[in-house]
Formats: structure tokens, C-alpha cells, sequence
């Protein structure tokens, strides 16, 4: 009995000590686990949402930019941490801002050209190192002819000339070629209620991917709201870059978590989304393996087609490292056979002295130059105005 008595005593004490703890125990090991941001909405294509900036587009009329934290407010628990957007800077004059870096580059075979130009005889041993110079920096041979030719001209029935004079005669020149008053323009002034579709396309390396994430923030910087579509889906890398870079504008991105997915299925989705949330512009980066022409042409002949299911594709930009001379061209030439490329992005052009490829580039696919890369700064990209161009290249 005495027995039954000391184990009902020690069952009772346990009890007691275990709902003490139970009591003590700290609340939040009680709380159910928040919810993981950026959770899948779809099945084989995952979405990932914005930062929470959504509220802060519909409010101020997808301008895009200020911070969607509450200053000082203390941070909710269970919460993921809040992110500050930034807000970048319009594009409008960035190139004249970047200038400096373009003469840095380019000014060195401008001031052989001016010093050239400048001597009192012009025989034709100086008129071929002009040629060779112009050639140098990958003008190509036709331009280069079509430049000295008139350069040789313009000079005789000039008779003296000073500096200013041959300034401005090969000012006058290299503006012809490059074309001062071309449409540059990227076409994503949409009619209507639909967003504007621009489709990346470029070899791997040469900053496609980078350049989707600078022009989502140059045009979050002009005040458009912008959805990104990660069909570069054989890099897992490059998907990652490209939600880093959605993630500080605020700028959603559409992704598949599947390595090698389908290109194509994932660029439906980003316009299908896109249209969903009302953007400005979808950009679709896509895979630059340029393995075969054949291969090449399917991949991206069926992303577009794919995409028109929804909507027209208004830019194809091809986006091309300057640095790479010839074997850009080359680039050039096979996507030109499988796109229509409507305008060219010359990336690098911070880290060549070949500033003439614009020339040769425009001329190989008849279309324009209209963006530069020339940094790897988060703001280096600038609609191209080839008058400041022709400035920094002479400014030596
Ligand atoms: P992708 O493979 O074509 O998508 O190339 P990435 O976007 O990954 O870029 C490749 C490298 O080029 C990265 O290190 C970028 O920072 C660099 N890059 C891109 N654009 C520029 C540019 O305009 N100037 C410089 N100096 N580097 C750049």
C-alpha cells in the first residue's frame, strides 16, 4: 500500500515539473513556421515574387525606386527581413556621365587620327597609316576606304588646316558612318494595356544577363514597371543573377527551379504574368549556347513563336562584347540568320580601344547600336548618342 502511495507521490511531482516547463518554455518554439518568401505559385514554372514593393508600384503609379520599408518601424516577427528598394537613375544623359570612360578607351586611336591628319604633308604613306589606324580600330575595310576617300577629297580642296578644321572634318566623317540621326529608341512605348516585350539574345560571356538586369534598372529608373523572365535556363547561375537583380528594383522574376527547363515555357510564362500584373515591360533573358546554327535557331525561333502566342515582340536586342572584334561580327551574323534582331547592345566598350566596331556592327546587320555597356557598375549602361561617342573618341 505504502508502495502505491510513493508512486502516485512521484507520478503527481513529475507532472507538476513537466507543465512548469511546458509554461516556461519561450513562446516563439510554440509559433507555427513562417511561410518561405518567394514560394512556387505554378507548377513547372516557378514565380518569385517581388520584394515587398507591390504595394508601393500600385500606390505611386509604377514609378518604382523609393523604399517600401516603413521607417522606423520595428521589424514584424515571423516576417522575411524587409528590403530596401533602390531607386536608380533615369537613363536619359547617362552616357555624357560615362564619358570620361569612353575617352578613356577610345581617345587613343582618335588622337593618332588627329595627329596624322594635322602634319603639313599628307602623302600616301600618311594616308595609309590613317587607313591602317582606322582599320586597327575595327571600323572594317569598307568604312575605313569610305572615310580616307573622303577625308583625301575634303582636305585638298580645303588647302591649310588647322586643328579645329581637321577636328571637325573627321568629326563629320565618323558621325556619317556610325549615322547621327537614326532611330536608337528602344520600341517599349506600348500601345494600349499591354506590356512591351524585349527579348535578349547574345553568346554566353558576353554580359547578356548582366545587361538584362542593367536595363530592368535604367527603365525602373525612368519610372516603368518591369518583369524579368529567366529563360537562360541552363545556367542556374545565371537565373540567380538575374533575381538578384529583379530583387533590388523591386522587379519580379519569372524562373523555372528546374536546370535546363524549358526556354520557352518559361518565357510564356513571364509574359503571361506580366500581362497579369499590368507591367510596362517584360525583358526575357534566353540561353546563348551557340552550339549549332540549326540548334540555335530551334531554341530561339521557338521562344519567340511561343511568346506571340500572347503578345508581339517588340525589341530583339543581340547583345555583343566589343572586345571580341571579328569573331563578334561572326556572332552577329549567325543570330542575325535566326532572329530579326531590331537593335544591337555593345557591351565592354570600357575595355576596348575599338570603338569602331559600332560601324562595322551596324553595317553587318543594318541595325542599331542602341545601347552601351561601359562598366560593370549596376548604372553602366547608356542609350547609345553617338555625338558624345565621336566627342570622347577625339577628345585626346
Ligand atoms: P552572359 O553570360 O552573357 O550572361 O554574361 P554576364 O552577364 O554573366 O557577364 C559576363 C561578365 O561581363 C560579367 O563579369 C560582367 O560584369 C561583365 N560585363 C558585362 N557588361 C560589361 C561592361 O559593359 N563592361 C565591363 N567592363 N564588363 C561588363
Amino acid at each position: 500500500m505504502s508502495a502505491y502511495l510513493i508512486l502516485i507521490i512521484v507520478i503527481g511531482a513529475l507532472l507538476v515539473v513537466a507543465g512548469g516547463a511546458f509554461l516556461l518554455a519561450p513562446r516563439a518554439r510554440r509559433r507555427p513556421r513562417a511561410a518561405k518568401p518567394g514560394a512556387a505559385r505554378t507548377g513547372a514554372t516557378q514565380t518569385t515574387e517581388a520584394p515587398p514593393g507591390e504595394a508601393q508600384r500600385a500606390g505611386a503609379g509604377g514609378g518604382g525606386g523609393a523604399a517600401t520599408t516603413v521607417p522606423g518601424a520595428p521589424p514584424v516577427e515571423g516576417m522575411p527581413p524587409a528590403v530596401v528598394l533602390e531607386k536608380p537613375p533615369p537613363s536619359a544623359g547617362r552616357m555624357v556621365r560615362l564619358r570620361a570612360r569612353l575617352a578613356r578607351s577610345q581617345s587613343g586611336f582618335g588622337s593618332v587620327l588627329l595627329g596624322l591628319l594635322a602634319r603639313d604633308t599628307l602623302d600616301d604613306a600618311v594616308w595609309e597609316q590613317i587607313e591602317d589606324t582606322l582599320i586597327a580600330a575595327d571600323m572594317g575595310i569598307t568604312p575605313t576606304r569610305q572615310i580616307v576617300d573622303e577625308l583625301r577629297t575634303k582636305v585638298k580642296v580645303l588647302g591649310t588646316r588647322g586643328p579645329h578644321e581637321v577636328r571637325e572634318l573627321l568629326k563629320a566623317e565618323l558621325l556619317g558612318q556610325i549615322g547621327a540621326d537614326g532611330d536608337r529608341a528602344l520600341r517599349i512605348a506600348h500601345s494600349g494595356d499591354r506590356p512591351a516585350v524585349v527579348l535578349m539574345v547574345g553568346v554566353n560571356g558576353t554580359g547578356k544577363t548582366t545587361t538584362c538586369g542593367k536595363l530592368a534598372r535604367s527603365m525602373v529608373g525612368d519610372g516603368r514597371t518591369v518583369l524579368l523572365g529567366a529563360a537562360d535556363t541552363f545556367r542556374a547561375a545565371a537565373v540567380d543573377q538575374l533575381q538578384t537583380w529583379g530583387a533590388r528594383v523591386g522587379a519580379r522574376v519569372v524562373r523555372s527551379e528546374r536546370e535546363g527547363a524549358d526556354p520557352a515555357s518559361v518565357a510564356f510564362q513571364a509574359v503571361r504574368d506580366g500581362i497579369a500584373d499590368g507591367v510596362d515591360v517584360v525583358i526575357i533573358d534566353t540561353a546563348g549556347r551557340l552550339h549549332t546554327k540549326t540548334g540555335l535557331m530551334d531554341e530561339l525561333g521557338k521562344v519567340k513563336r511561343v511568346i506571340e502566342k500572347q503578345l508581339p515582340v517588340d525589341e530583339v536586342l543581340l547583345v555583343l562584347d566589343a572586345t571580341t572584334g571579328q569573331n563578334g561580327l561572326r556572332q552577329a551574323r549567325v543570330f542575325a540568320e535566326v532572329v530579326d534582331v531590331t537593335g544591337i547592345v555593345l557591351t565592354k566598350l570600357d575595355g576596348t580601344a575599338k570603338g569602331g566596331i559600332i560601324i562595322a556592327v551596324q553595317r553587318e546587320l543594318g541595325v542599331p547600336v542602341k545601347l552601351v555597356g561601359l562598366g560593370e557598375g549596376p548604372d553602366d549602361l547608356a542609350p547609345f548618342e553617338p555625338e558624345t561617342f565621336v566627342d570622347a573618341v577625339l577628345s585626346g
